[in-house]
Protein backbone atom coordinates (compact mmCIF):
# COMPACT_ATOMS: atom_id res chain seq x y z
CA UNK A 1 0.00 0.00 0.00
CA UNK A 2 1.20 3.47 -0.76
CA UNK A 3 2.00 5.48 1.98
CA UNK A 4 -0.66 7.99 1.73
CA UNK A 5 -3.00 5.27 1.81
CA UNK A 6 -1.41 3.75 4.76
CA UNK A 7 -1.76 6.55 6.73
CA UNK A 8 -5.24 7.49 5.30
CA UNK A 9 -6.32 3.65 6.88
CA UNK A 10 -5.12 3.91 10.22
CA UNK A 11 -7.01 7.69 10.61
CA UNK A 12 -9.74 6.06 9.57
CA UNK A 13 -9.61 2.81 11.57
CA UNK A 14 -9.29 5.76 14.65
CA UNK A 15 -12.65 7.77 13.61
CA UNK A 16 -13.90 4.39 13.68
CA UNK A 17 -12.91 2.43 17.20
CA UNK A 18 -12.34 6.33 19.13
CA UNK A 19 -15.17 7.85 17.81
CA UNK A 20 -16.39 11.76 19.36
CA UNK A 21 -12.16 11.96 19.95
CA UNK A 22 -12.08 14.96 17.80
CA UNK A 23 -8.69 16.25 19.15
CA UNK A 24 -7.01 12.74 19.34
CA UNK A 25 -8.03 13.17 15.73
CA UNK A 26 -6.35 15.74 15.57
CA UNK A 27 -3.22 15.29 16.72
CA UNK A 28 -2.92 11.93 14.79
CA UNK A 29 -3.77 13.73 11.54
CA UNK A 30 -1.11 16.45 12.01
CA UNK A 31 1.56 13.84 12.38
CA UNK A 32 0.49 11.04 9.93
CA UNK A 33 0.80 14.16 7.37
CA UNK A 34 3.96 14.72 8.15
CA UNK A 35 4.95 11.03 7.99
CA UNK A 36 4.29 10.29 4.61
CA UNK A 37 7.78 11.09 2.84
CA UNK A 38 9.31 9.10 5.77
CA UNK A 39 7.07 5.52 4.96
CA UNK A 40 7.61 5.90 1.44
CA UNK A 41 11.14 5.82 1.62
CA UNK A 42 10.74 2.77 4.93
CA UNK A 43 8.52 0.06 3.93
CA UNK A 44 9.85 -1.70 7.25
CA UNK A 45 7.39 0.90 9.72
CA UNK A 46 4.60 -0.67 7.42
CA UNK A 47 5.70 -4.04 7.52
CA UNK A 48 5.86 -4.11 11.54
CA UNK A 49 2.67 -2.33 11.49
CA UNK A 50 4.00 0.36 13.35
CA UNK A 51 1.27 2.73 12.77
CA UNK A 52 -1.71 0.47 13.45
CA UNK A 53 0.19 -0.20 17.32
CA UNK A 54 1.55 3.55 17.85
CA UNK A 55 -2.14 5.00 17.76
CA UNK A 56 -3.50 2.44 20.54
CA UNK A 57 -2.30 2.77 24.24
CA UNK A 58 -1.07 0.03 25.82
CA UNK A 59 -3.25 0.76 28.70
CA UNK A 60 -6.44 3.10 29.65
CA UNK A 61 -7.07 3.63 32.72
CA UNK A 62 -10.40 5.28 33.75
CA UNK A 63 -11.58 5.03 37.08
CA UNK A 64 -14.43 6.68 39.86
CA UNK A 65 -12.94 9.56 41.87
CA UNK A 66 -15.01 10.36 44.86
CA UNK A 67 -14.15 13.02 47.61
CA UNK A 68 -16.01 15.12 50.25
CA UNK A 69 -16.48 18.83 49.49
CA UNK A 70 -16.02 21.45 52.69
CA UNK A 71 -20.11 20.97 52.92
CA UNK A 72 -19.58 17.36 53.65
CA UNK A 73 -21.51 16.11 50.12
CA UNK A 74 -19.90 13.09 48.52
CA UNK A 75 -18.67 14.69 45.04
CA UNK A 76 -17.31 12.32 42.38
CA UNK A 77 -15.08 12.95 38.99
CA UNK A 78 -13.85 10.64 36.79
CA UNK A 79 -9.81 10.21 36.38
CA UNK A 80 -7.81 8.99 33.51
CA UNK A 81 -4.50 7.61 33.05
CA UNK A 82 -3.55 6.84 29.33
CA UNK A 83 0.03 4.59 29.78
CA UNK A 84 0.49 5.56 25.93
CA UNK A 85 3.83 3.86 24.71
CA UNK A 86 6.98 2.75 26.70
CA UNK A 87 9.61 2.03 24.37
CA UNK A 88 11.84 4.31 24.97
CA UNK A 89 11.25 4.39 29.14
CA UNK A 90 8.78 4.70 31.81
CA UNK A 91 5.48 6.45 30.63
CA UNK A 92 6.27 10.14 31.41
CA UNK A 93 3.72 13.21 31.17
CA UNK A 94 1.45 15.22 33.15
CA UNK A 95 -1.79 15.66 34.16
CA UNK A 96 -4.25 18.45 33.48
CA UNK A 97 -7.52 18.69 36.15
CA UNK A 98 -9.59 20.56 33.97
CA UNK A 99 -13.38 20.36 33.64
CA UNK A 100 -12.75 19.97 29.84
CA UNK A 101 -10.61 16.49 30.11
CA UNK A 102 -12.19 13.92 28.42
CA UNK A 103 -10.10 10.67 27.16
CA UNK A 104 -10.00 12.27 23.88
CA UNK A 105 -8.22 15.58 25.38
CA UNK A 106 -6.27 13.07 27.37
CA UNK A 107 -5.26 10.59 24.12
CA UNK A 108 -4.55 13.77 22.18
CA UNK A 109 -1.97 14.63 24.56
CA UNK A 110 -0.60 11.66 25.52
CA UNK A 111 -0.24 10.62 21.53
CA UNK A 112 1.86 14.11 21.64
CA UNK A 113 4.00 13.26 24.63
CA UNK A 114 5.35 10.08 22.85
CA UNK A 115 7.12 11.97 19.95
CA UNK A 116 8.10 14.88 21.91
CA UNK A 117 9.79 12.75 24.95
CA UNK A 118 11.57 11.06 21.94
CA UNK A 119 12.66 14.25 20.65
CA UNK A 120 14.55 15.22 24.13
CA UNK A 121 16.57 11.83 23.51
CA UNK A 122 16.19 11.03 26.94
CA UNK A 123 14.71 7.73 28.12
CA UNK A 124 11.09 8.12 28.70
CA UNK A 125 8.06 7.15 26.94
CA UNK A 126 4.94 8.50 26.80
CA UNK A 127 1.23 9.16 28.78
CA UNK A 128 -0.66 11.23 30.05
CA UNK A 129 -3.85 11.48 32.81
CA UNK A 130 -5.91 14.37 34.74
CA UNK A 131 -9.71 14.40 35.59
CA UNK A 132 -12.54 16.45 34.90
CA UNK A 133 -11.99 18.04 38.41
CA UNK A 134 -11.89 21.67 38.52
CA UNK A 135 -10.09 23.53 40.67
CA UNK A 136 -11.19 27.00 40.63
CA UNK A 137 -12.81 27.91 43.20
CA UNK A 138 -12.49 25.31 45.69
CA UNK A 139 -10.50 25.55 49.13
CA UNK A 140 -6.98 24.02 49.70
CA UNK A 141 -8.87 21.29 51.49
CA UNK A 142 -11.24 20.14 48.75
CA UNK A 143 -7.94 20.40 46.25
CA UNK A 144 -6.34 18.27 48.98
CA UNK A 145 -9.13 15.82 49.70
CA UNK A 146 -9.37 15.33 45.49
CA UNK A 147 -5.74 15.07 44.72
CA UNK A 148 -5.95 12.18 47.55
CA UNK A 149 -8.94 10.66 46.52
CA UNK A 150 -7.30 10.75 42.77
CA UNK A 151 -3.96 9.39 44.41
CA UNK A 152 -5.82 5.98 46.11
CA UNK A 153 -6.49 4.37 42.62
CA UNK A 154 -3.60 6.28 40.99
CA UNK A 155 -0.75 4.54 43.04
CA UNK A 156 -1.41 0.87 41.64
CA UNK A 157 -0.78 2.27 38.15
CA UNK A 158 2.71 4.34 38.54
CA UNK A 159 6.10 3.96 39.74
CA UNK A 160 9.59 5.21 39.32
CA UNK A 161 10.65 3.16 36.64
CA UNK A 162 6.71 2.57 35.40
CA UNK A 163 4.97 5.61 35.45
CA UNK A 164 6.23 9.12 36.17
CA UNK A 165 3.41 12.02 35.89
CA UNK A 166 4.29 15.77 36.61
CA UNK A 167 1.68 18.73 36.10
CA UNK A 168 -0.21 20.29 33.39
CA UNK A 169 -3.13 22.82 33.61
CA UNK A 170 -4.85 22.74 37.22
CA UNK A 171 -2.11 20.95 38.28
CA UNK A 172 0.72 23.17 40.06
CA UNK A 173 3.09 22.49 42.88
CA UNK A 174 0.28 22.67 45.48
CA UNK A 175 -1.68 19.79 43.70
CA UNK A 176 1.91 17.34 43.37
CA UNK A 177 2.32 17.40 46.97
CA UNK A 178 -0.88 16.68 47.72
CA UNK A 179 -0.52 13.78 45.28
CA UNK A 180 2.71 12.74 46.39
CA UNK A 181 1.98 12.88 50.38
CA UNK A 182 -0.87 10.33 49.69
CA UNK A 183 1.28 8.11 47.47
CA UNK A 184 4.19 8.22 50.60
CA UNK A 185 0.96 7.01 53.20
CA UNK A 186 -0.06 4.63 50.20
CA UNK A 187 3.37 3.17 49.93
CA UNK A 188 5.37 3.82 52.53
CA UNK A 189 8.29 4.80 50.39
CA UNK A 190 9.82 7.89 49.80
CA UNK A 191 10.38 7.50 45.91
CA UNK A 192 10.62 9.60 42.48
CA UNK A 193 6.78 8.98 41.40
CA UNK A 194 6.03 12.43 40.39
CA UNK A 195 7.81 15.41 38.82
CA UNK A 196 7.70 18.70 39.76
CA UNK A 197 8.15 18.26 43.48
CA UNK A 198 9.22 21.16 46.13
CA UNK A 199 12.73 22.06 46.34
CA UNK A 200 13.00 20.40 49.62
CA UNK A 201 11.51 17.50 49.14
CA UNK A 202 12.87 15.56 45.72
CA UNK A 203 12.05 18.14 43.01
CA UNK A 204 14.71 19.50 40.88
CA UNK A 205 16.05 23.55 40.62
CA UNK A 206 14.50 24.99 37.16
CA UNK A 207 11.98 22.24 36.67
CA UNK A 208 9.17 25.00 37.38
CA UNK A 209 10.61 27.61 34.83
CA UNK A 210 11.42 24.86 32.24
CA UNK A 211 8.89 24.62 30.14
CA UNK A 212 8.59 28.25 29.71
CA UNK A 213 12.57 28.84 29.67
CA UNK A 214 12.91 26.05 27.21
CA UNK A 215 10.08 27.72 24.75
CA UNK A 216 12.02 31.13 24.42
CA UNK A 217 15.20 29.23 23.91
CA UNK A 218 13.64 26.98 21.44
CA UNK A 219 12.27 30.76 19.83
CA UNK A 220 16.15 32.25 19.97
CA UNK A 221 17.55 29.06 18.44
CA UNK A 222 14.79 29.48 15.22
CA UNK A 223 15.41 33.09 14.91
CA UNK A 224 19.54 32.87 15.22
CA UNK A 225 18.87 30.66 12.37
CA UNK A 226 17.41 33.02 10.65
CA UNK A 227 20.21 35.53 11.46
CA UNK A 228 18.13 37.25 13.82
CA UNK A 229 17.04 37.36 17.89
CA UNK A 230 14.76 37.60 20.44
CA UNK A 231 16.33 40.93 21.74
CA UNK A 232 14.45 43.49 21.05
CA UNK A 233 11.64 41.61 19.89
CA UNK A 234 7.53 42.61 21.07
CA UNK A 235 6.25 39.39 22.19
CA UNK A 236 2.19 38.76 22.78
CA UNK A 237 1.75 36.03 24.88
CA UNK A 238 -1.34 33.98 25.83
CA UNK A 239 -2.26 32.27 29.28
CA UNK A 240 -1.32 33.32 32.64
CA UNK A 241 -0.79 29.63 33.66
CA UNK A 242 2.93 27.92 34.40
CA UNK A 243 4.36 28.00 30.67
CA UNK A 244 3.17 32.05 30.21
CA UNK A 245 4.50 33.22 33.21
CA UNK A 246 8.41 31.76 32.69
CA UNK A 247 7.89 32.75 28.95
CA UNK A 248 7.09 35.98 29.93
CA UNK A 249 9.99 36.22 33.17
CA UNK A 250 12.69 34.46 30.31
CA UNK A 251 11.40 36.75 27.29
CA UNK A 252 12.23 39.78 30.01
CA UNK A 253 15.97 38.53 30.91
CA UNK A 254 16.52 37.94 27.14
CA UNK A 255 15.87 41.80 26.17
CA UNK A 256 12.34 41.09 25.00
CA UNK A 257 9.02 42.59 25.78
CA UNK A 258 6.38 40.37 26.50
CA UNK A 259 3.54 42.68 26.09
CA UNK A 260 0.19 40.76 26.85
CA UNK A 261 -1.09 37.13 29.22
CA UNK A 262 -3.97 36.19 29.01
CA UNK A 263 -6.87 34.04 31.14
CA UNK A 264 -10.27 32.26 30.98
CA UNK A 265 -11.34 35.54 31.75
CA UNK A 266 -9.94 38.29 29.94
CA UNK A 267 -6.72 39.69 28.26
CA UNK A 268 -4.16 42.02 29.38
CA UNK A 269 -2.01 44.03 27.02
CA UNK A 270 0.73 46.45 28.63
CA UNK A 271 2.87 47.77 25.85
CA UNK A 272 6.02 48.39 28.34
CA UNK A 273 5.83 44.99 29.07
CA UNK A 274 4.02 42.90 31.42
CA UNK A 275 5.35 43.13 35.27
CA UNK A 276 6.60 39.57 36.56
CA UNK A 277 5.67 40.17 40.09
CA UNK A 278 2.15 41.18 39.84
CA UNK A 279 1.67 38.44 37.67
CA UNK A 280 2.96 35.81 40.15
CA UNK A 281 1.17 37.81 42.66
CA UNK A 282 -2.30 37.56 40.99
CA UNK A 283 -2.31 34.30 39.37
CA UNK A 284 0.14 32.05 41.26
CA UNK A 285 -0.21 33.32 45.00
CA UNK A 286 -3.71 34.89 44.87
CA UNK A 287 -5.29 32.49 42.28
CA UNK A 288 -7.17 35.52 41.00
CA UNK A 289 -8.81 36.77 37.69
CA UNK A 290 -5.91 39.17 35.36
CA UNK A 291 -8.71 42.21 35.93
CA UNK A 292 -6.54 42.83 39.02
CA UNK A 293 -3.65 43.33 36.88
CA UNK A 294 -5.09 46.70 35.34
CA UNK A 295 -5.99 48.08 38.69
CA UNK A 296 -2.46 47.89 39.64
CA UNK A 297 -0.93 49.04 36.16
CA UNK A 298 -3.30 51.68 34.63
CA UNK A 299 -0.93 52.15 31.68
CA UNK A 300 -2.31 48.59 31.22
CA UNK A 301 -5.14 47.74 29.12
CA UNK A 302 -7.48 44.42 30.31
CA UNK A 303 -10.29 43.14 27.58
CA UNK A 304 -12.67 41.20 29.08
CA UNK A 305 -13.91 38.00 26.99
CA UNK A 306 -17.11 39.57 25.60
CA UNK A 307 -14.54 42.26 24.02
CA UNK A 308 -12.84 39.75 21.71
CA UNK A 309 -12.97 39.84 18.02
CA UNK A 310 -15.51 38.04 16.60
CA UNK A 311 -14.35 34.28 16.06
CA UNK A 312 -10.59 35.08 17.27
CA UNK A 313 -8.82 36.16 20.64
CA UNK A 314 -8.09 39.52 21.38
CA UNK A 315 -4.50 38.83 22.05
CA UNK A 316 -3.50 37.84 18.69
CA UNK A 317 -4.46 41.28 17.73
CA UNK A 318 -1.98 42.83 19.11
CA UNK A 319 0.88 44.04 16.90
CA UNK A 320 3.78 41.56 17.45
CA UNK A 321 7.06 40.63 16.43
CA UNK A 322 6.82 36.93 18.01
CA UNK A 323 3.55 34.94 19.07
CA UNK A 324 4.06 32.47 22.34
CA UNK A 325 0.54 30.71 22.20
CA UNK A 326 1.10 29.55 25.84
CA UNK A 327 -2.53 28.90 27.55
CA UNK A 328 -4.76 25.60 25.96
CA UNK A 329 -5.17 23.74 22.66
CA UNK A 330 -6.88 25.13 19.54
CA UNK A 331 -6.69 28.93 21.27
CA UNK A 332 -5.13 30.62 17.91
CA UNK A 333 -7.37 29.61 14.61
CA UNK A 334 -7.27 31.10 11.46
CA UNK A 335 -8.90 34.18 12.41
CA UNK A 336 -6.09 34.77 14.78
CA UNK A 337 -3.02 33.93 12.01
CA UNK A 338 -4.95 36.82 9.59
CA UNK A 339 -4.63 38.91 12.15
CA UNK A 340 -0.61 38.10 13.54
CA UNK A 341 0.02 38.29 9.90
CA UNK A 342 -1.31 41.87 9.67
CA UNK A 343 -0.02 43.13 11.91
CA UNK A 344 3.53 41.75 10.84
CA UNK A 345 4.39 38.38 13.14
CA UNK A 346 7.30 36.62 12.14
CA UNK A 347 7.38 33.75 13.97
CA UNK A 348 4.70 31.46 16.09
CA UNK A 349 6.33 29.28 19.01
CA UNK A 350 3.62 26.97 20.54
CA UNK A 351 4.20 27.05 24.13
CA UNK A 352 1.10 25.13 24.96
CA UNK A 353 0.28 21.86 23.17
CA UNK A 354 -1.84 21.95 19.48
CA UNK A 355 -2.60 25.43 20.21
CA UNK A 356 -2.46 26.51 16.54
CA UNK A 357 -5.65 24.75 14.40
CA UNK A 358 -4.80 23.19 11.22
CA UNK A 359 -6.01 26.06 8.93
CA UNK A 360 -4.02 28.59 10.90
CA UNK A 361 -1.03 26.50 10.57
CA UNK A 362 -1.25 26.73 6.68
CA UNK A 363 -2.26 30.38 6.38
CA UNK A 364 0.72 31.17 8.48
CA UNK A 365 3.23 29.10 6.49
CA UNK A 366 2.11 30.14 3.06
CA UNK A 367 2.72 33.72 4.16
CA UNK A 368 6.01 32.89 5.50
CA UNK A 369 5.66 33.06 9.03
CA UNK A 370 7.99 30.79 11.15
CA UNK A 371 6.93 28.07 13.41
CA UNK A 372 7.81 26.09 16.70
CA UNK A 373 5.71 22.96 17.15
CA UNK A 374 4.82 22.59 20.39
CA UNK A 375 6.16 18.56 20.35
CA UNK A 376 10.02 20.78 20.00
CA UNK A 377 9.37 24.12 21.40
CA UNK A 378 7.19 23.22 24.66
CA UNK A 379 9.57 20.13 25.33
CA UNK A 380 11.65 21.80 28.15
CA UNK A 381 9.10 21.14 30.64
CA UNK A 382 9.51 17.12 30.47
CA UNK A 383 13.26 17.47 29.74
CA UNK A 384 13.40 18.85 32.90
CA UNK A 385 11.30 16.08 34.48
CA UNK A 386 13.23 13.17 33.47
CA UNK A 387 16.78 15.76 35.26
CA UNK A 388 14.43 15.57 38.52
CA UNK A 389 14.04 11.94 37.99
CA UNK A 390 17.93 11.43 37.52
CA UNK A 391 18.77 13.69 40.23
CA UNK A 392 16.32 11.47 42.34
CA UNK A 393 17.32 8.12 41.04
CA UNK A 394 20.97 8.96 42.15
CA UNK A 395 20.43 11.24 45.24
CA UNK A 396 21.74 14.16 43.72
CA UNK A 397 20.92 17.55 43.75
CA UNK A 398 22.13 19.93 40.97
CA UNK A 399 22.28 23.65 40.95
CA UNK A 400 19.81 26.17 39.28
CA UNK A 401 23.00 27.14 36.56
CA UNK A 402 23.60 23.35 36.04
CA UNK A 403 19.86 22.20 35.19
CA UNK A 404 19.34 26.11 32.79
CA UNK A 405 22.32 25.43 31.24
CA UNK A 406 21.35 21.30 30.83
CA UNK A 407 18.03 22.71 29.49
CA UNK A 408 19.27 25.54 26.88
CA UNK A 409 21.58 22.46 25.32
CA UNK A 410 18.64 20.08 25.33
CA UNK A 411 16.55 22.91 23.38
CA UNK A 412 19.51 23.52 20.72
CA UNK A 413 19.85 19.92 20.01
CA UNK A 414 15.96 19.41 19.55
CA UNK A 415 16.06 22.48 17.81
CA UNK A 416 19.25 20.94 15.34
CA UNK A 417 17.51 17.48 15.23
CA UNK A 418 14.42 18.83 13.85
CA UNK A 419 16.12 20.94 11.78
CA UNK A 420 18.33 18.69 10.03
CA UNK A 421 15.15 16.12 9.57
CA UNK A 422 13.46 18.94 7.73
CA UNK A 423 16.18 19.25 4.77
CA UNK A 424 16.79 15.72 4.96
CA UNK A 425 12.89 15.21 3.75
CA UNK A 426 13.34 18.07 0.88
CA UNK A 427 11.60 21.07 3.11
CA UNK A 428 14.38 22.63 4.81
CA UNK A 429 12.70 24.69 8.18
CA UNK A 430 10.21 22.95 7.85
CA UNK A 431 10.21 22.38 12.02
CA UNK A 432 6.61 20.26 12.45
CA UNK A 433 7.69 17.86 9.79
CA UNK A 434 10.89 17.65 11.36
CA UNK A 435 10.00 17.39 14.99
CA UNK A 436 7.42 14.49 13.72
CA UNK A 437 9.60 12.61 11.41
CA UNK A 438 12.54 12.54 13.89
CA UNK A 439 10.77 11.65 16.90
CA UNK A 440 8.60 9.29 15.35
CA UNK A 441 11.36 7.28 13.66
CA UNK A 442 13.50 7.10 16.92
CA UNK A 443 10.19 5.18 18.54
CA UNK A 444 9.43 3.21 15.63
CA UNK A 445 12.97 2.10 14.95
CA UNK A 446 13.01 0.67 18.97
CA UNK A 447 9.50 -0.75 18.61
CA UNK A 448 10.70 -2.75 15.63
CA UNK A 449 13.77 -3.54 17.61
CA UNK A 450 11.88 -4.79 20.86
CA UNK A 451 9.47 -7.18 18.59
CA UNK A 452 5.48 -7.72 18.23
CA UNK A 453 4.88 -6.27 21.49
P1 LIG B 1 -1.74 26.38 33.98
O1 LIG B 1 -0.63 26.78 34.86
O2 LIG B 1 -2.93 25.73 34.56
O3 LIG B 1 -2.18 27.66 33.15
C1 LIG B 1 -3.09 27.58 32.09
C2 LIG B 1 -3.46 28.97 31.66
O4 LIG B 1 -4.25 28.91 30.48
C3 LIG B 1 -4.28 29.74 32.69
O5 LIG B 1 -3.97 31.09 32.58
C4 LIG B 1 -5.71 29.46 32.26
O6 LIG B 1 -6.62 30.48 32.64
C5 LIG B 1 -5.56 29.40 30.75
N1 LIG B 1 -6.52 28.43 30.19
C6 LIG B 1 -6.60 27.11 30.43
N2 LIG B 1 -7.61 26.55 29.76
C7 LIG B 1 -8.18 27.55 29.09
C8 LIG B 1 -9.27 27.61 28.21
N3 LIG B 1 -9.99 26.52 27.88
N4 LIG B 1 -9.58 28.81 27.67
C9 LIG B 1 -8.85 29.91 27.98
N5 LIG B 1 -7.82 29.92 28.83
C10 LIG B 1 -7.48 28.75 29.35
O7 LIG B 1 -1.21 25.38 32.84
P2 LIG B 1 0.23 25.33 32.17
O8 LIG B 1 1.00 24.28 32.87
O9 LIG B 1 0.78 26.69 32.02
O10 LIG B 1 -0.13 24.74 30.73
C11 LIG B 1 -0.45 25.58 29.62
C12 LIG B 1 -0.29 24.81 28.32
O11 LIG B 1 1.07 24.34 28.20
C13 LIG B 1 -1.14 23.55 28.19
O12 LIG B 1 -1.46 23.36 26.82
C14 LIG B 1 -0.21 22.43 28.63
O13 LIG B 1 -0.58 21.18 28.12
C15 LIG B 1 1.09 22.93 28.02
N6 LIG B 1 2.33 22.40 28.62
C16 LIG B 1 2.59 22.55 29.94
C17 LIG B 1 3.78 22.07 30.46
C18 LIG B 1 4.16 22.26 31.91
O14 LIG B 1 5.29 21.93 32.26
N7 LIG B 1 3.31 22.81 32.75
C19 LIG B 1 4.69 21.42 29.62
C20 LIG B 1 4.40 21.30 28.26
C21 LIG B 1 3.23 21.81 27.78
P3 LIG B 1 -7.19 30.56 34.16
O15 LIG B 1 -6.08 31.12 34.97
O16 LIG B 1 -8.37 31.45 34.05
O17 LIG B 1 -7.55 29.16 34.52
Amino acid sequence: MDAKAYTEKILASIRECSPGQTEFYQAATEVFESLVPLLEEEKRYQEHSILERIVLPERTIIFRVTWMDDSNTIRTNLGYRVQFNSTLGPYKGGLRFHPSVNLGIVKFLGFEQIFKNALTNLQIGGGKGGSNFDPKGKSDAEVMRFCQAFMNELHRHIGQTRDVPAGDIGVGAREIGYLFGQYKLLTAHFEGIVTGKGIGWGGSFGRREATGYGSVYFAEHILNRHGDEIKGKRCAVSGAGNVATYTIEKLHSMGAIPISCSDSRGTIHHPKGIDVKTLKAIKEVGRESLAKYAELHPDATYIPLHNYPEGGHAVWTLPCDVAFPSATQNELNFVDAKNLVANGCILVNEGANMPTTPDAYEYLRAHGVLFGPAKAANAGGVAVSQLEMAQNASMQRWSFAEVDTRLFGIMKNIFDTAYATSKEFGDEGNLLMGANIAGFRKVADAMIDEGAV
